[in-house]
């Protein structure tokens, strides 16, 4: 099983990196978590079969993260994909789904589909199975509109994978950290404050709470990319695939 950032990048390309867009498969997975507005443009670059993914994964409903489904559903739709897609992520996700939709392509929210697509909300802090995933949803901090905004635990084919989504510190994030293969976090700056961020030394002050294998960071500003060389962790870039 393997995981690959087809997009790492913040809301505004920064770096010239996608928005969020993370594939994981093999074992029995092909699933996306987050599927931010460029994702179609990552997914084909790096050559990824769009139809055999399964499930796509949204920690909230900012654009970046949520605004390539339009496009992924509309594609699946005209290329009459066979199989069921799932979209999974936090409460309101169907009118969520259906305001991107609107926004996106008019009227292309109620047409029938070439294919069967279930839009699933998921509870919070309860393991929710989603195709062949144990889902884990946590809350996270992130602001008053767009959410509810959430970081997640996925375990699948004896791996778990956690993904803080966009946050500020919030104690949570020891929760979705705790032992799993791989955590990807959010480190948008290096050291200023950002309201609804993390920043690298928070990160780093809180270290040795977050109980990972391994440690990835990911959705940094121009500010983080300049001081990549200063951090002694591993820092996402689009296309960088990892073995789980
Ligand atoms: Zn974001």
């Amino acid at each position: 099983m393997h995981l690959q950032f087809v997009g790492c990048g913040d809301a505004f390309g920064s770096g010239g990196q996608l928005n969020t867009c993370f594939h994981v498969a093999g074992d029995g997975a092909n699933f996306l978590i987050d599927c931010g507005a460029s994702s179609l443009i990552g997914l084909n670059r790096h050559g990824i079969a769009r139809h055999a993914i399964d499930v796509i994964l949204a920690t909230h409903f900012y654009g970046d993260h949520f605004g390539g489904i339009p496009y992924f559903v509309l594609d699946a739709h005209f290329a009459k994909r066979a199989r069921p897609l799932i979209i999974a992520g936090p409460p309101g996700i169907e009118a969520w789904y259906r305001r991107a939709m609107e926004a996106a392509f008019e009227h292309f929210s109620k047409i029938k589909l070439a294919f069967e697509l279930r839009i699933v909300s998921l509870p919070e802090r309860a393991t929710t199975k989603v195709g062949t995933l144990q889902v884990t949803p946590f809350p996270v901090v992130h602001g008053n509109s767009g959410g509810p905004f959430y970081g997640y635990r996925v375990a699948v084919g004896g791996r778990v994978v956690g993904y803080s989504g966009d946050t500020e510190w919030t104690d949570t994030l020891v929760d979705i950290a705790r032992d799993v293969d791989l955590f990807i976090i959010e480190c948008y700056a290096y050291d200023k404050p950002i309201r609804n961020h993390l920043n690298f030394k928070t990160i780093e002050q809180n270290l040795a709470r977050l109980a990972a294998r391994r440690l990835v960071l990911t959705h940094m500003s121009d500010d983080m990319l300049a001081c990549r060389h200063k951090v002694p962790h591993l820092s996402a870039s689009d296309g960088m695939v990892l073995a789980l």
